[in-house]
């Protein structure tokens, strides 16, 4: 049978160990990352990019321990594979919309995949996720996505921050900015329990002194101090924006930490 991970231009997925017990995954052809966190007793899968080949059976050819899967929010781009498993785990705010497919084509196949009706398993702020021997805490960071969860590894020291924070652009409407502030704050107070970011887009292992230039940025966006940059282009994004629409959104950057601003 042929293999359901391997398309016409190649390997769906790739992987490498960004920790003793931890892999990065990859997307074909785009710096998207899901994470494969295995404990004594369980995994944790942070996300499930669109629902492309058959995630969860290369997901099993890393482990065969059960598996948990856990969205950092619910935008489809990180949960579309998620009905590859009967159930999933998201913070209340992200069970609204994670089965909102891009388009007629995901939806399409979506409804082909084992599990399209799959339960969501609500998590709460604080919560304490246990994989045998390896603790990861949940920490609510919405601003990006009202139900955003950062997810932090005791164990192996690193953070998870899906969409909120990454090295090409996080996506913010206006008035959320101070939302935004307020969380990259709170994981500044976690800075003594991890040595890494890893984010769900435009690159991995982000060092968290980025944090500060967040910080400092949505300060002076907020204030009105900063001009935005001549153009909105950047890593992985367009002047044309999603959907070839004009995007009239404004690009700010400060050190490390660029945000467009819609
Ligand atoms: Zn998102």
């Amino acid at each position: 049978m042929a293999n359901p991970n391997v398309n016409e231009r190649g390997y769906i997925y790739g992987k490498w160990h960004t920790g003793p017990n931890t892999w990065t995954i990859m997307l074909q052809g785009s710096p998207h990352f899901v994470y494969l966190l295995i404990g004594e007793e369980k995994a944790m899968l942070i996300d499930s990019f669109y629902g492309q080949g058959d995630l969860r059976a290369f997901v099993e050819t890393i482990t065969d321990k059960p598996v948990i899967v856990a969205n950092t929010h619910g935008h489809f781009d990180h949960t579309g594979g998620n009905a590859f498993w009967e159930e999933c785990w998201m913070s209340e705010a992200s069970t609204k919309d994670c089965k909102n497919a891009f388009g007629e084509e995901m939806k399409k196949q979506m409804e082909s995949m084992p599990f399209p009706d799959y339960k969501c398993r609500v998590i709460q702020d604080g919560e304490i996720i246990d994989l045998g021997g390896r603790k990861i805490k949940c920490i609510a960071i919405g601003a990006h996505h009202p139900g955003s969860m950062a997810y932090l590894d005791y164990n192996e020291r690193q953070l998870f921050t899906g969409d909120e924070l990454d090295a090409g652009q996080v996506l913010l409407s206006r008035e959320k900015l101070p939302a935004h502030l307020a969380n990259m704050e709170k994981l500044k107070t976690y800075a003594a329990d991890f040595d890494i970011i890893n984010p769900a887009h435009n690159g991995t292992h982000l060092l968290p002194d980025i944090l500060d230039d967040f910080i400092e940025l949505d300060k002076r966006v907020i204030a009105g101090t900063i001009e935005p940059l001549e153009s909105v282009a950047g890593f992985g994004w367009s002047e044309r924006g999603f959907g070839g629409m004009p995007n009239k959104s404004k690009r700010y950057n400060v050190g490390a930490a660029h945000i467009v601003v819609s």
